[in-house]
């Protein structure tokens, strides 16, 4: 019934599958039998695997079990809930916070709880999908910017006068390009078009900021965007999602969130380690600061074989290849060197744009990264790269 589907995507060279990792210590993993240095995860500090994040976890299942039985409106809040919200409201500093079960249902959760059929909002065009589908359920009227452009912005903003609220949405760091918004220009067109600014901090939390608080610590800029998104399942090693704002706007999203009060509530044991992760967070900085040596390590290691970073600006270094089958052919030839990066394909990306997406971690060794630049200097030679 779906082969026609099925057949297209194969012969297009965009078919995927899940790649099972057989057994995983930090950065070093087993995929067929075969040791490598994983070099595509999103665990920027290494706390998947944390021996407080189990502690944590294991407790709160002692105490609560496992699942939460209910949505957190209905009879799954816990005091696990509780305290993580507001352990995670002193680290962000913010009034409040709310729990989303995932970035992605934050994202789908947040955007048509503040913006609806009067409204417009405002996208960078390489937002995540998340953001995507947020504005997509909204209803709201959807004009993209172009990606970073404030020019652009600032137009569309001027032409935005009839509308009830103005809504700017953007990523903290850019999932697939690792490039950072320009938030002080969109702070300053958000107060000037007296519009609200929401940015998703996915990749942002734990490795941005002095303190790991995200884009707005990073250009001290807190206390000026309203609405952050940000998640557990990145650098904090663990999984779910938040908003961080106002009480009254994290009262609203309590009240209007569809993914936030038809869907069960997050394991207790999830908050738990949550919590155990913001601790590491904010008090091992030393994480922060060898995620970023070790980005320096292999961006200077890449330039000595005449690789560039494009854009990128943050541990996630992309190298755009173009087609999807010689991205594949990269990805293959890195494995056999032990080094597992996939390749990125569109959709994730815009067609023509299938890249490496290198991920580093705080957890990997020189060797690790040397190995990396080796491996990726050899692929430039045989003109895979
Ligand atoms: C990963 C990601 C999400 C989704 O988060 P999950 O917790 O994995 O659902 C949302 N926004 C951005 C920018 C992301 O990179």
């Amino acid at each position: 019934m779906f082969e026609h589907e099925l057949t297209d995507l194969f012969e297009k060279k965009l078919l995927r599958q899940p790649v099972v990792i057989e057994s995983s210590d930090g950065p070093r993993i087993t995929v067929n039998g075969k040791h490598l240095v994983l070099m595509c995860s999103n665990d920027y500090l290494g706390l998947a695997g944390h021996p407080a994040l189990r502690a944590a976890a294991a407790d709160a299942m002692a105490r609560y079990g496992f699942g939460a039985g209910a949505s957190r409106l209905v009879s799954g809040s816990s005091m696990a809930h509780e305290e993580l919200e507001y352990r995670l409201c002193r680290f962000k500093q913010t009034e409040a916070a709310i729990l989303y079960n995932s970035g992605y249902a934050a994202n789908t959760g947040i955007i048509p709880a503040i913006a609806g059929e009067a409204d417009i909002i405002l996208s960078d065009n390489l937002n995540h999908a998340s953001i995507i589908d947020g504005c997509r359920l909204s209803k709201a009227r959807l004009a993209v910017y172009r990606h970073r452009d404030m020019n652009d912005l600032e137009g569309l903003l001027k032409k935005s006068g009839n509308a009830r609220r103005r809504l700017i949405v953007t990523d903290g760091v850019f999932s697939m390009d690792g490039d950072i918004a320009p938030l002080p220009d969109l702070v300053t067109l958000s107060e000037r078009f007296d519009a609200l600014l929401m940015v998703d901090d996915a990749h942002a939390t734990g490795v941005l900021g002095m303190h790991g608080r995200g884009t707005a610590e990073h250009f001290g800029l807190e206390g000026r965007v309203p609405i952050q998104m940000g998640t557990f399942s990145k650098a904090f090693g663990s999984f779910g999602a938040y908003a961080a704002g106002s009480h009254d706007l994290i009262k609203l999203l309590m009240n209007r969130s569809r993914s936030f009060m038809y869907s069960t509530a997050l394991p207790p044991a999830v908050c738990a380690a949550s919590r155990a992760a913001i601790d590491l967070v904010e008090h091992e900085p030393e994480r922060r600061v060898k995620l970023w040596k070790n980005r320096e390590r292999l961006v200077s290691g890449l330039e000595r074989f005449g690789i560039g970073s494009e854009n990128s600006d943050t541990p996630i270094i992309p190298l755009v290849i173009g087609s999807a089958e010689k991205t594949i052919a990269a990805a293959r030839r890195l494995f056999e060197h032990g080094i597992y990066v996939t390749a990125i394909r569109p959709p994730s990306v815009a067609e023509g744009a299938a890249r490496l997406r290198i991920t580093l971690m705080a957890t990997h060794a020189d060797d690790d990264i040397d190995a990396a630049s080796k491996a990726l200097g050899e692929c430039r030679q045989e003109g895979l790269l």
